[in-house]
Order: C-alpha cells, then sequence, then structure tokens
C-alpha cells in the first residue's frame, strides 16, 4: 500500500531479524507503524529511532521482508 506520509513508497511488512516483532515501513520515507490497521490513522514512529531502542542498527539488513 501506498504510504500515507510520503505519498511516494510503498509500505512493506517486515520483521527484524532474529526477532519476532512485526513492523510496518516505508520503503521511501522510513515511517513506520506496528499494526496495519493503524497506518494512516495513527501516527508514525521513525524506523530509525525505533531500531536504535531496540538495540538494533537502523539497517535494511536488519530487516527481512515477509510476503503476507
Ligand atoms: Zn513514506
Amino acid at each position: 500500500m501506498l504510504c500515507p506520509r510520503c505519498e511516494q513508497g510503498d509500505i512493506v511488512k517486515v520483521r527484524v531479524v532474529g526477532g519476532e516483532k512485526c513492523l510496518y515501513v516505508c520503503q521511501e520515507c522510513e515511517a513506520s507503524w506496528f499494526l496495519f490497521e493503524d497506518i494512516g490513522v495513527k501516527p508514525f514512529f521513525d524506523y530509525g529511532n525505533y531500531m536504535e531502542s531496540i538495540g538494533r542498527k537502523p539497517l535494511w539488513t536488519e530487516l527481512e521482508i515477509t510476503f503476507e
């Protein structure tokens, strides 16, 4: 789906590598949400800040894209 923040990027569902947490992240601006139903409804958070808060690097290699 199209990102409601930047209206350019596609939102993908990702899982932090080695973890169980799933996120929805915009590939363009990196706005993120935890729940699909929150996208465009609740405020986004910044993917990089979230990764640092859990002690991970804010890199796409730290994520695996899931296809659900
Ligand atoms: Zn975006």
